[in-house]
């Protein structure tokens, strides 16, 4: 049987998917951006200016952010206090409110405070982009914002020519691994990740590959409190007959057994194979040459199995008023996926958990991403939630860079939730026009200070697992300054090269 994948998975031709290519700025600077300062007067009256939120109430667990009341204007400048109380002219109020407010105000309890498109929704915006001049150059930040993005397509021919590369090597140890040996002789692989997504960005040269193995019935049994983590036993005598020699002295199926195995058989194909010992688990990590750099192919274990999804999912993926009730059962009918990883906060590492993972929907969501079918395609409206992802995750790889230590616990993966999370917050493709990119990429960039913030950010398909433990508190303080600091600087980050 021929393998599923093949080049044309991922050729590169979806290239500027979803990165609008810059059109002519309509947003006119108005004189409040451009007298937009680090200085902490301004900050306030940024803070000031945000107005609560139109975000559906109960949409986002736990306290639903976009749901709390503004910031309290007992903080503000009285100064600011009257102007908010005379009201602004419609252009001034969006320019200044467009920076998100709350944490970046310098900490406290504020609130994040997307901008408000409250009654009237777009009004302001229409009126703005009505308002602009001919030749109009947009915001500064708006025009920053476009230069990144401009930047970041470029380099998307390196990862084609990367993953030309990676599919063949995958596609001949997938054919390998089928012949070798009976255990695995049903894997296949997954296209997941960012690549798959179109959203990839500063690292051509790390792939994820998920190698999925199907299993008929599987017995989910948490292992810790987040409701990502379980053990897996056979009920009865499985099909999967080649599966009883991977089970541990407890009966569950051990990852640990299974990788190692795995990793025989790729090592006999594969000379350049290099092993990550992380705890407890034998991670597979492929080196392909690619002079004059390599190229580094994570290879994820996965099973796939066909049933309903644990309770521990029952309140996520709260895609109602954004895709759809429909598309939300449609998903929840998909299969479950659970990948060979250990789980840290076990006591002792035994290499027998596996966690549930959701890249298949979360790349469905990506590329189907607006409330209305024809988003972003060659005859719908465009809109910017990709480029705002994009924006994020190079932010935050930027600050990694920048500070490897004090960010090691950050991953693109939080970056991702929280777009998840915002896609959620402002559900219609009119909250992200493509025209409208600095406004909002700040309303999400101040929802993921708020999350960094309360050190809370609910897992999208498991609502009770938070990805920023209170114990790493000491770190979401961190990125939460570093951002700000940028923010308030019109991010001199995005400037830097590494
Ligand atoms: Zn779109």
């Amino acid at each position: 049987m021929p393998p599923k994948e093949g080049l044309q998975d991922i050729s590169p031709g979806e290239g500027t998917h979803g990165l609008p290519s810059p059109p002519p700025p309509r947003v006119p600077a108005t004189a409040a951006a451009q007298r937009r300062s680090p200085h902490r007067g301004d900050r306030r009256r940024l803070r000031k200016t945000g107005q609560a939120p139109p975000a559906p109430r109960g949409s986002f667990p736990p306290s639903p952010p976009a749901a709390e009341p503004g910031p309290d204007p007992s903080r503000a400048p009285q100064r600011d206090r009257a102007t908010a109380r005379r009201g602004r002219p419609a252009r001034q109020t969006s320019a200044v409110g467009r920076l998100p407010a709350g944490p970046a105000a310098g900490g406290g309890e504020a609130p994040p405070t997307p901008q408000s498109r409250a009654p009237g929704g777009r009004a302001p915006a229409a009126r703005r982009r009505a308002a602009a001049p001919d030749g109009a150059a947009g915001t500064p930040l708006a025009l920053r914002l476009r230069e990144v993005l401009s930047r970041l397509s470029l380099g998307r021919q390196d990862v084609s020519d990367a993953s030309g590369l990676v599919n063949q090597v995958v596609s001949h140890l997938i054919q390998a691994i089928r012949s070798q040996d009976g255990s695995f002789s049903s894997i296949e692989r997954l296209g997941a990740g960012s690549y798959y997504e179109h959203v990839k960005i500063s690292e051509p040269n790390e792939f994820d590959i998920m190698l999925v193995m199907p299993v008929a019935r599987l017995q989910l049994d948490e292992c810790d409190d987040t409701g990502a983590y379980y053990y897996l036993t056979f009920k009865r005598n499985p099909k999967e007959k080649y599966l009883l020699k991977f089970l541990d002295e407890d009966k569950k199926l051990s990852a640990f057994k299974m990788l190692q195995a795995l990793r025989e058989i790729i090592k006999r194909e594969v000379k350049n194979i290099k092993s990550k010992k992380k705890a407890g688990s034998p991670a597979i990590t492929l080196l392909i040459k690619n002079p004059p750099a390599e190229i580094s192919v994570d290879i994820i274990l996965t099973l796939e199995v066909q049933q309903s999804w644990p309770p521990s999912t029952q309140d996520g993926l709260k895609i109602e008023q954004w895709l759809g009730r429909k598309v939300r059962g449609e998903f929840r009918n998909k299969s479950l996926y659970l990948v060979a990883k250990q789980n840290k906060n076990e006591k002792v590492l035994k290499g027998n958990t596996w966690r549930l993972s959701f890249s298949h929907i979360e790349k469905a969501m990506m590329n189907n991403h607006g409330r209305s079918k024809t988003c972003c395609e060659s005859d719908g409206p465009k809109c910017c939630r990709k480029s705002c992802l994009k924006l994020l995750k190079y932010l935050v790889e930027q600050l990694k860079m920048e500070y490897p230590k004090e960010l090691e616990k950050f991953c693109s993966y939080h970056v991702k939730t929280a777009f998840f999370h915002s896609c959620v917050m402002w559900p219609n493709d009119t909250d992200w026009h493509v025209g409208d990119l600095d406004h909002c990429f700040q309303k999400y960039l101040g929802y993921f200070l708020h999350c960094l913030q309360k050190s809370q950010l609910p897992h999208f398909f498991i609502p009770k697992y938070n990805l920023l433990s209170l114990e790493d508190k000491a770190s979401s303080d961190f990125l939460l300054r570093q951002i700000n600091d940028e923010l308030n600087n019109g991010f001199p980050i995005f400037q830097k090269s590494y």
